[in-house]
């Protein structure tokens, strides 16, 4: 099978600024690696001209396919249609198709002209074709460089998406011989990165498959494995087999939960201080969560935890609110005062303040609570506030996953 390969160019001079956090790139990597086609780079780059006709040609020679984002706004500054012209040895005429387009979608907006300044976007490299944006007003272009496709995408990333989205359908025939790669994916939790390397041994070494391991910021792993369909089914079996006791049924802590509690018709509730509603929002994302989740409780001050959550005011005296016993009581008060079937509790210091040296910041109490059960666990997070938060969560959630399937 032939290698079919793209690269991907990020524009905008905010990106090279650090204000905007380049996730455009992200989604587009992910896109052409579901599709078949290996990235071999990716580059940001600013809105000068010059720079982007040198990047697309340096691209176009060295792909199948360039995939480019960012740049095609109203104003005199965005440059990508000028610096795809500029590539394509073409000139920049008014399209009459991408000016329906604007139209169109400007008239379902509200009503009045569309602003002269729009007209800009309606200028395309002549050859190249308009892509349809029916979520803004930039349409995108489809046009070839040296015999490589280039497809110049809105910034705006839901926008881009679905012009994405629909790029796809004209990929086979952009890209003839292209082959959809078969995918497997095992999903596991509390085990280690490492000491999952070391369990698998052999079965992440490449073969009739190619395998990645990748631990994501929130708590889970996931074992990626390419390949022909039978030598994927074979290799997954062989990953799940071996991590049988730290499976995850979904791609993350908080679908499982989800999935799990829905199937046994149970709930869930938090009760958070530290992570402020962290843990609800996590689950709260999981498409169907209303299934399982009915409240959950920011309880920040003493008194919440005392009043809301029935936490002894002498143990939050003696013990200070980030402490075992407090903790504990959190998830038990939560659980009688929700009926929900388990709890979660979580009580920290996230700082960048309040750190001692008994408590330094990042110290985080978890705790879970399951019918008459209540387990506890506590964790020194490095990192900014945000991330102190997100990993706490992130625990609280394996620390009820745990619970619930037995494993603590
Ligand atoms: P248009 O979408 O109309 O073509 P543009 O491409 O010039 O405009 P900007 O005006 O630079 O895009 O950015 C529009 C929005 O899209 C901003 O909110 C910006 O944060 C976001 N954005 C742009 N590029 C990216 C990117 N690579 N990753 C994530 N968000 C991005
Ligand atoms: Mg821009």
């Amino acid at each position: 099978m032939s290698r079919h390969t793209a690269r991907i160019l990020a524009i905008g001079d905010e990106l090279l600024l650090g204000r905007t956090v380049d996730t455009n790139s992200a989604f587009l990597a992910r896109w052409c690696a579901d599709r078949g086609l290996t990235v071999t780079g990716v580059q940001i780059l600013g809105d000068d001209e010059a720079t982007l006709v040198a990047a697309i040609k340096a691209a176009a020679s060295a792909s199948d396919l360039v995939l480019v984002t960012g740049g095609l706004g109203p104003t005199e500054d965005d440059r990508t249609r000028h610096a795809l012209a500029g590539a394509m040895g073409a000139k920049l005429e008014a399209s009459a198709r991408a000016w329906n387009q604007i139209e169109r979608y400007w008239g379902k907006l509200r009503p009045g002209p569309v602003p002269v300044s729009n007209k800009r976007q309606a200028l395309m490299p002549v050859g190249a074709r308009v892509l349809k944006n029916d979520r803004g007003t930039a349409p995108g272009m489809l046009g070839q460089v040296q015999g490589a496709w280039i497809a110049c995408m809105p910034g705006v990333p839901h926008e881009m998406f679905a012009m994405a989205e629909r790029l796809s359908t004209q990929l086979p025939r952009l890209i003839p011989g292209l082959r959809v790669p078969e995918v497997g994916e095992v999903h596991f939790a509390g085990l280690g990165e490492s000491s999952a390397q070391d369990q698998l041994g052999a079965l992440l070494s490449p073969g009739p498959v190619q395998v990645g391991i990748t631990a994501h910021e929130l708590g889970h792993i996931t074992v990626r494995v390419v390949g022909s369909a039978t030598a994927v089914r074979k290799r997954c079996a062989a990953v799940r087999n071996i991590l049988k006791p730290y499976l995850l049924p979904e791609a993350g802590l908080a679908p499982s939960l989800v999935a799990v509690l829905t199937k046994r018709g149970q709930t869930i509730t938090s009760a958070e201080s530290c992570t402020c509603g962290a843990i609800a929002g996590m689950l709260g994302a999981v498409p169907g969560c209303s299934a399982v989740l009915q409240e959950a409780l920011v309880a920040y001050h003493n008194e919440v935890k005392a009043g809301y959550l029935g936490v002894s005011a002498v143990d939050l005296k003696r013990h200070g609110a980030v402490s075992e016993q407090v903790v504990a009581q959190m998830a038990r008060g939560a659980l009688a005062r929700s009926g929900a079937s388990l709890a979660l509790a979580t009580s920290g210091i996230a700082g960048p303040d309040g750190g001692t040296r008994a408590k330094p910041v990042g110290t985080v109490w978890m705790a879970a609570a399951l019918g008459s059960r209540v387990v506890t666990r506590h964790s020194h997070i490095r990192g900014d506030r945000s991330r102190v938060q997100q990993r706490a969560a992130a625990s609280a959630l394996l620390l009820g996953w745990q619970l619930l399937t037995g494993a603590v």
